[in-house]
């Protein structure tokens, strides 16, 4: 009997236990253990901050459907990773022994990296559905009482296609209220170009999102340092090619939203060989550790390199079909392993990515994510906003259902030539 734990049942972690499941004979074990007893749906959480969703929109209660499809669950969370001991260590005290471990965690964020940043400082985040809940509530303050608005990322971040989308959200939002005219919006970020997002750019992100911008009046500040934020004001330094600071900007504001730096959650942190100095998984192209070579990373939680040098610390986003490769790579490894094979299934880490602007949006495709590319692709229009209505319905209805197949992304990726893994075949013959 092989016994499996999950850490983390998160956009990856909840795809990756269905996938799992699949693969394990009659006698094995898959549990989950999840902080809470409730998963939702991530990329939705800017339409909670301008209330177009609402929590039970993109919430799902675990337990049932695990109990239906016979894998265990833990809601306590776990404290603590014993890698030489090959256990996990729960919030209760208790500890669950496992043959394979594999980690989705996602991110800590890091808010207290800058001094007044975050849902219990002076800005708001919509990493976390409670953090958008919350940033509702300023939200309808500022419709009351309309005010500058700040909105970004801070240096160290590695998730920018929310906070664009977030600001041309509450541009539309903010239009469809009549209060677009009496709120100025600044865009912070460390990033050295609008539309770099971590990738150096995908096709033209940097010309259509700087036309967006321009054309929705939303001003914007490059290889932005986020020094502090005070209770109505934002102290940003603009920096040279060098580092060396430019300008100073004091941005008052009535509502800000910043994306936080991530980093390794607590359970992993400064566990020599399993994570970087950053507290992420370090993984080889299989997906393992290779310190605890029966421990895997999927998601958020693993550490990849920044695409090239930058004036700021800028990170590499791990969107979601880049998610869905890894564990799709990860479920055939460890079934490989379990048949007494070698891991030969290796993620395409492509990046497929709809920004929402709540009318429209843009899309792109990084084939694959680290260029050169393949496919170096973006477009923009009414579709974008259709389709990713679209991809919620069906990802929320196939998360209730408890199922992996993926027909959605099979049919689209598909048409787009996109694969989740490499071709393993080819892969074993290198
Ligand atoms: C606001 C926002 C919007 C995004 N929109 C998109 C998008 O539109 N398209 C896209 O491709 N990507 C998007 N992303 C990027 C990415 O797809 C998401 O961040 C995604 O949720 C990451 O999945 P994950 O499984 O790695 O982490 P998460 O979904 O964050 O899941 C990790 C889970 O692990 C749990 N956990 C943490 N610590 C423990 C512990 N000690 N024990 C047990 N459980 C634990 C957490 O509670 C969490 O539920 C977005 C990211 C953000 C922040």
């Amino acid at each position: 009997m092989t016994k499996v734990v999950l850490m983390g049942a998160g956009l990856g972690g909840i795809v990756m236990a269905y996938e799992m499941k699949d693969k394990l004979g009659a006698g094995d074990e898959l549990t989950v253990v999840h902080l809470g007893t409730s998963y939702s749906f991530v990329p939705s959480n800017p339409w909670i901050a301008v209330g177009w969703r609402k929590r039970e929109d993109i919430a799902v209660e675990l337990e049932p459907i695990f109990a239906r499809k016979g894998i265990g669950f833990r809601s306590e969370g776990a404290r603590r990773v014993h890698p030489q001991e090959n256990r996990v260590e729960l919030n209760d005290g208790t500890s669950l022994p496992y043959d394979y471990l594999i980690i989705a965690t996602g991110p800590d964020l890091a808010f207290d990296e800058v001094p007044g940043l975050g849902p219990e400082a002076h800005t708001q985040s919509i990493c976390q559905i409670d953090h958008a809940l919350h940033a509702k509530t300023a939200f309808d303050k500022l419709v009351e009482a309309p005010g500058p608005v700040v909105v970004g990322a801070v240096q160290g971040a590695s998730c920018f296609g929310p906070a664009y989308e977030f600001a041309f959200i509450l541009d539309t939002a903010l239009r469809r209220a009549k209060k677009r005219d009496q709120v100025p919006i600044t865009f912070v970020t460390p990033e050295p170009y609008i539309g770099h997002l971590g990738l150096d750019g995908v096709g033209d992100t940097k010309g259509l999102l700087e036309s967006a911008m321009r054309e929705r009046h939303i001003k914007w500040i490059t290889n932005a340092r986020t020094v502090k934020a005070e209770e109505d004001t934002l102290f940003v330094e603009e920096v040279n090619e060098d580092g060396t600071v430019k300008k100073a900007h004091e941005l008052p504001f009535g509502f800000s939203m910043l994306l936080p730096a991530f980093r390794g959650v607590p359970a992993v942190k400064d566990i020599e060989g399993l994570t970087n100095p950053r507290g992420f998984i370090t993984i080889d192209k299989h997906q393992r550790n290779p310190t605890y070579p029966n421990v895997f990373g999927i998601g958020v939680c693993v550490a990849i390199p920044p695409v090239g040098e930058t004036p700021l610390p800028v990170g590499v986003p791990k969107t979601g079909f880049m998610i869905e490769s890894m564990v799709t790579a990860t479920a055939e490894n460890i079934a490989a392993l379990m048949k007494g094979e070698e891991p030969r299934a290796v993620a395409t880490w492509n990046a497929v990515c709809l920004a929402d602007f709540g009318d429209e949006g843009i899309a792109f495709i990084a084939q694959p994510q680290i260029p050169p590319r393949n496919v170096n692709w973006s477009s923009s229009g009414r579709w974008v906003h259709a389709a990713k209505i679209g991809f919620e319905r069906y990802f929320l209805r196939k998360i209730r259902q408890g199922q992996s197949a993926t027909f959605y992304e099979n049919l689209v990726l598909d048409m787009l030539g996109i694969k989740k893994l490499k071709e393993i075949h080819i892969e074993a013959a290198e």
